[in-house]
């Protein structure tokens, strides 16, 4: 009877398995396809210090546009690249691009500026992943001209809480070569306080879902106080993520968030359009006239 429960399921699944496994190296092909043809691309996210209405930083977040102009969103593809541990390649071009952009930017006149860029925890398990991050922050900035501008990680909270003993060990050796830790998604995931605390973080971003919601609703709001107490109270620097209107930014202040980030202050744009944010040598930043309140 086993055997045949077996029989009828290896049957029924076979043809499936080699559509599944078709549809997968078409998949995987069109990843090396879009490395080679340039169809990924960053665009950047300004975040601005609420105290000083300035810009203080930009998230990089890849976009894959297709050869037929339409362009995905990283949520159709970055669980995909994980699976396939292709991400490591894909993280590996976008962490270059960023720290080339940014040293494009410096080179042109403008303020140097961190750059946050999103690491996978399959990027974090790759044995290299911490010398290649160093590597390439002293091949870019030890390029003539070039100015020291600071790059970020953000690892979500979930990210940073799993293989803690190891995580801790990498994030301790990039804050030593000078990259800053965030986390991202906060409130999301599962935090144990005591690690929290011995992680070499300097910034926790609240996940946009809180403050979608925290002029609603109480327990948001409740959450949304708590987390800006908490990174304070660890020497932490707190982001409100996903902040759209000028309501949010104003009970954010009056919480004494340190910065937001959302389409209130600008939506993700391309490198190029990015330079009107970017504050120059000489003149007032753009960010004053985005008037976050
Ligand atoms: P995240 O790191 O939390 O990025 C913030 C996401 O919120 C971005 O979505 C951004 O476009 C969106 N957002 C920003 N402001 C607002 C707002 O005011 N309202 C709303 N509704 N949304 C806002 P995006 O670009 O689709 O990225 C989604 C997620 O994909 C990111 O979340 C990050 O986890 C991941 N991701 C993006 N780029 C990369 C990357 O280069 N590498 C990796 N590993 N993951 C990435
Ligand atoms: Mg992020
Ligand atoms: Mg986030
Ligand atoms: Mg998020």
């Amino acid at each position: 009877r086993r055997a045949r429960d077996i029989g009828a399921r290896v049957a029924f699944f076979e043809p499936r398995m080699h559509e599944e496994v078709a549809r997968r190296v078409l998949q995987e092909n069109r990843v090396s396809r879009a490395l080679q043809e340039a169809e990924f691309q960053l665009h950047y996210q300004p975040r601005v210090e609420l105290k000083s209405r300035r810009v203080v930083g930009l998230e990089a977040l890849v976009r894959w546009r297709n050869p037929d102009g339409t362009v995905d969103p990283p949520a159709l593809f970055i669980p995909f690249l994980e699976e396939t541990g292709r991400i490591v390649e894909v993280g590996r071009w976008i962490l270059r691009q960023a720290l080339e952009d940014q040293a494009e930017w410096a080179r042109r006149g403008f303020l140097p500026l961190p750059v946050a860029v999103n690491v996978s925890p399959v990027q974090l398990r790759e044995p290299g992943f911490v010398n290649e991050v160093i590597d390439l922050v002293a091949q870019i900035e030890g390029a003539p001209g070039a100015a020291a501008c600071g790059l970020e990680i953000e690892i979500t909270e979930s990210t940073a809480m799993s293989d803690i003993a190891r995580t801790s060990a990498q994030l301790k050796t990039l804050r030593d070569h000078g990259v800053a830790i965030a986390i991202d998604d906060f409130g999301t995931g599962h935090s144990s306080l005591a690690y929290l605390a011995l992680l070499p973080v300097s910034m926790l971003k609240i996940d946009r879902s809180f403050i979608a919601t925290m002029l609603e609703q109480k327990d948001s709001r409740t959450i949304v106080e708590a987390v800006i107490s908490l990174a304070h109270a660890l020497g932490l620097s707190v982001v409100a993520e996903g902040v759209e209107t000028r309501a949010q930014a104003a009970l954010l202040e009056r919480l004494a968030c340190d910065q937001i980030q959302g389409f209130l202050i600008a939506r993700p744009m391309d490198a190029w359009s990015v330079t009107a944010f970017l504050p120059q040598a000489g003149r007032t930043g753009a960010a004053d006239r985005t008037e976050a309140r």
